[in-house]
């Protein structure tokens, strides 16, 4: 198969396209339409086979990631998604993994009415890039600075499950039952948390999403904000397979485990009232776990009352190793 008859196979689809898309695949570059009073708000994401996702991991699942992970980006930036393009390098044209990564792709873009509008294809490793575009009204961009003491710190969802995944796939931890089939899952497939970062617009002071651990990520909204934290560990969101593995492996997926991809928000006092009349509408629980404070650093309180230090700070590519 050419490179042409596998975009047109397989990325370009007939009937579905948003009226804000003036010229989508086909030309030498896509036409989006922004609207009036919108900022464009851009984020892009690699994910290489054997370092972002393992050997195993099953093609519709990368092709959710490969989405997932970056409106997961804009679902920070408090942005809805519009639109997308996709960097494909591919060993070879395999057409069960292509129609296998095409249906993964689709099933969430299509949940989020997210346009492919374009990409590249070339043969190489297995890498895929996708460069998410959303829009959010002038003014209203989430961003990591802005937190302020006295702030409630939030998080999605539950924290950790993704790097217990990981510890299953290497076989560094063993789990029972129905366990490791949803930590697997929170590896493959990460929600996005758009419709909660739509819905914190206006209510957090400061947001980001968690990739590389909760420590590391809060750490940049406390450097942004040049403040410090309080959080307990007794109070982090815990999935009910990451409790029934707590003793073995410890605290520490949950605070420095990559690949959570849910966010960490910061809430004023006098916003904390809208924030609980708006949260059943959003898809998932938020959870406060601590506050910020003047100062710097964060502090966690062990389930002891004393000081937790964490082993690992996050997950940096460039730190350490070879
Ligand atoms: P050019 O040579 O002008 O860069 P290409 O031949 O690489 O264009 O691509 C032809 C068209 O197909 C372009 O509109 C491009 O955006 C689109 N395209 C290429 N690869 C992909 C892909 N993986 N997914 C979606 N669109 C793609
Ligand atoms: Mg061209």
């Amino acid at each position: 198969m050419d490179e042409f008859s596998l975009i047109e196979r397989y990325f370009t689809r007939a009937g579905r396209h948003r009226p804000d898309v003036e010229l989508g695949i086909g030309d030498d570059a896509a036409l989006c339409r922004v609207p009036e009073g919108m900022s464009l708000v851009a984020a892009t994401d690699t994910l290489v086979e054997g370092v972002h996702f393992p050997e195993s991991t099953p093609a519709g699942a990368v092709g959710h990631k490969a989405l997932a992970v970056n409106l997961s980006d804009l679902a920070a930036m408090g942005a809805d998604p519009a639109w997308f393009t996709l960097a494909l390098s591919l060993p070879q044209a395999d057409e069960t993994w292509l129609q296998g990564f095409a249906d993964g792709l689709f099933s969430l873009a299509d949940r989020f009415a997210c346009e492919l509008v374009g990409g590249d294809t070339v043969r190489g490793p297995r890498v895929i890039t996708v460069q998410a575009l959303g829009l959010v009204p002038a003014g209203m961009a989430l961003q990591r600075r802005g937190a302020a003491p006295g702030d409630r710190i939030y998080v999605s969802g539950t924290l950790g499950d993704a790097a217990l995944g990981l510890a299953l796939e290497r076989r560094g931890l063993q789990a029972e039952g129905d366990a490791g089939a949803y930590l697997r899952g929170r590896l493959d497939r990460p929600e996005p948390r758009v419709e909660l970062g739509r819905g914190l617009r206006g209510i957090a002071t400061a947001a980001i999403d968690i990739s590389d651990g909760l420590v590391a990520d809060l750490g940049h909204v406390l450097k942004a904000g040049r403040v410090g934290a309080r959080v307990s560990l007794s109070r982090l969101p815990l999935s009910s397979a990451y409790n029934s593995l707590r003793e073995q492996a410890g605290w520490e997926p949950a605070l420095s485990g990559g690949d959570d991809y849910e966010l960490c928000f910061t809430v004023p006092p006098d916003k904390l009232g809208q924030l609980e009349q708006e949260a059943p509408a959003w898809s998932c629980e938020v959870c406060c776990i601590g506050e910020v404070v003047a100062g710097s650093g964060l502090f966690i309180e062990g389930t002891d009352g004393k000081e937790y230090r964490p082993q690992h700070s996050g997950h940096d590519h460039f730190s350490g190793g070879s």
